[in-house]
């Protein structure tokens, strides 16, 4: 029976970190994987994780005991604060329900679940393009029809506002719209503030639900608040809706699978038994959550020196970014690259969607050991000051060719 198992096709971002981790090339630069890389290209471990880590060891009352099934109470509540803001009057109003799931790719798991088997939702839309995973995700969640709405516009390399709207308007009722919070991926382009009110528009005229999924807050604007204002936008309209939260990004914690998923509904009572319907769903799968991100992030959440600790080495990521992509748009300007460059400032958080083709991405790697995806995004936290001028000349050299 086992031979008649088919191959999977390789997931591309992982294939490209492969072929970056084989590259015998000095000059190599590795533009694939969304992780947080420091000017000497290196993994950070934020100073306040290490900080709170070390106190964590040191503490003889801490044990491995089972989290209960909906995870750390502590953690999950402060992450809804962190994602609403603690005077948000859903907060206040004691309308939101918070629990850990697996990071992001958990959250969005347990969200796309519940809403498929028990409020028997099976249609779902995802902007084109967006993170490769929310059509798995939703698709092994048991999702029936899973569809783009339109979402960039290559020409203007911006957002496509009207077709999203236009995408948005002509879906059915009670469709779950995955909406990136902040920081899009790949493309970096956000709806600005008075677009999101349009979009809000439709999505209530329309009956659609909304599913935020917050992976990258902190990281586009270098503030908390900033980045969550769409989030915070749609809770205050009145939507029942859903968030997911990803602290693998903001908290350097990839491995350790820490994320949260909120709701905020309209009646208080819903909130027992949406909890009880997630436990069942939780049981049946992983059981119960791992307890040492969950931690790490709780302490730092819920300790004002703490937190403000972290929001400092949230600015230095986001900062570090920020100067990348001035420094590498002014390199492909003084070379005069073919084009225009000033969305690569313009776009914000981890990504650039640069424009570049599958072809033009084959050609930097085969020629320079530089590995991006094939969509033409690139991690900007690969970028340092040591490898920019190669990455310009590289982008350069595979435009004009
Ligand atoms: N959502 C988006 C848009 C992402 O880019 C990512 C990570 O790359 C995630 C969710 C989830 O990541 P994780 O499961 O590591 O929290």
């Amino acid at each position: 029976r086992f031979c008649e198992v088919q191959q999977a096709p390789p997931i591309e971002v992982f294939a490209v970190s492969k072929a970056f981790t084989d590259s015998t090339s000095e000059k190599k630069v590795n533009l694939s994987v969304g992780a947080y890389r420091t000017d000497e290209g290196k993994p950070w471990v934020l100073p306040v994780v290490r900080k709170v880590e070390q106190e964590l060891a040191a503490d003889n009352t801490l044990n491995h005991e089972y989290l209960p099934i909906l995870g750390l109470e502590t953690f999950a509540t402060a992450a809804a604060k962190m994602l609403l803001g603690s005077t948000h009057p859903a907060i206040t109003g004691g309308r939101v329900t918070a629990v850990q799931t697996l990071s992001g790719t958990g959250g969005l798991r347990v969200a796309a679940e519940f809403l498929g088997r028990v409020l028997k939702y099976n249609t779902a839309y995802h902007s084109a393009p967006t993170w490769g995973n929310h059509n798995l995700i939703f698709k092994q969640a048991g999702f029936t029809n899973i569809a783009p709405y339109r979402y960039w516009d290559g020409e203007k390399r911006g957002l496509n506002f009207d077709g999203m709207i236009e995408d948005l308007s002509n879906a059915p009722e009670n469709s779950v719209i995955i909406l990136h919070a902040c920081a899009h991926n790949p493309t970096g382009v956000d709806p600005t503030q008075e677009q999101w009110k349009k979009i809000a528009d439709v999505m209530e005229k329309k009956k659609l639900f909304p599913l935020f999924d917050s992976a990258y807050q902190g990281f586009a604007s270098g503030d908390l608040d900033n980045d969550a204002w769409a989030v915070r936008y749609f809770a205050e309209r009145g939507f029942e809706m859903m968030g997911t939260q990803s602290f693998s990004k903001n908290f350097g914690l990839y491995n350790e699978r820490i994320g949260n998923l909120m709701v905020v509904v309209k009646d208080t009572a819903c909130i027992t038994p949406m909890r009880s319907q997630l436990t069942l769903l939780v049981r049946g799968s992983y059981s119960n959550p791992p307890c040492h991100g969950a931690r790490i992030v709780s302490r730092v959440l819920n300790d004002p020196a703490l937190f403000e600790e972290w929001k400092g080495c949230i600015r230095t990521m986001s900062g570090r970014i920020i100067e990348m992509r001035k420094g590498l748009r002014e390199r492909l300007e003084k070379l005069g690259t073919p084009g225009t460059w000033d969305h690569i400032t313009a776009q914000i958080g981890m990504f650039s969607f640069t424009g570049l083709t599958a072809a033009q991405a084959k050609h930097i790697a085969d020629k320079y050991h530089i590995f991006l995806l094939s969509s033409g995004r690139i991690n900007m936290c690969g970028i340092t000051t040591g490898n920019i001028d190669h990455v310009a000349e590289a982008i350069n050299d595979a435009v004009c060719n």
